[in-house]
């Protein structure tokens, strides 16, 4: 009988799966899928030195405080009724979800380059390395201050161009039936 059952399977792995950082990029990105902020959704995902995933949070209120009574816009003159007093980026909330005790020698990957608010919290968290996709807001005083930072305090960031141009989930296109995600069961 042959190993694999008898049965015409592949025995070599598949081609084309989601390589380790588009995996992690992803997570990231469908984290930010989840938050309010109608201008600006940014997520995180914190991996360990084994590849686990760790972390995942997204830009959004602070547990308890309200998204529908707390102010989203940024263009208020009082500084009450912005969003910036409120919101917790989505790197800190990463951070405070973690499920380990410990986050030494792990690496982030985020949407957008850290402010310096959160590249102080990466740092005492002991994440070294930061992978991002997006700088826009390099010129910006809270950004260099956080390179700055990253520099003294030996975090590497790096800007990740993805190999797969497209990561695409429907749900429309899974055969209820015939489920390929699934893995086939073994036969006796
Ligand atoms: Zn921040």
């Amino acid at each position: 009988m042959a190993l694999n059952g008898g049965d015409n399977q592949s025995i070599t792995k598949r081609e084309g799966y989601l390589e380790w950082e588009e995996y992690f990029m992803a997570a990231s990105f469908l984290s930010a899928m989840r938050s309010k902020d109608p201008v600006t959704q940014v997520g995180a995902c914190i991996v360990n030195k084994e590849n686990v995933v760790v972390g995942l949070g997204y830009n959004g209120m602070p547990k308890g405080c309200s998204d529908d009574e707390l102010p989203w816009t940024k263009h208020s003159v009082d500084k009450l009724d912005n969003k910036y007093l409120y919101v917790v980026h989505a790197e800190v909330n990463a951070i405070t979800n973690r499920n380990t005790a410990l986050l030494d020698g792990c690496r982030m990957y985020v949407g957008l380059f850290p402010c310096n608010e959160c590249a102080k919290v990466i740092i005492q968290a002991g994440i070294r390395e930061v992978i991002f996709m997006s700088d826009k807001h390099c010129a910006k005083p809270e950004t260099i201050a956080a390179k700055r930072m990253f520099q003294m305090a030996g975090v590497a960031y790096r800007q990740f161009t993805p190999k797969q141009k497209k990561i695409v989930i429907d749900f429309d296109l899974v055969d209820w039936n015939n489920a390929s995600q699934v893995p086939p069961t073994p036969r006796k």
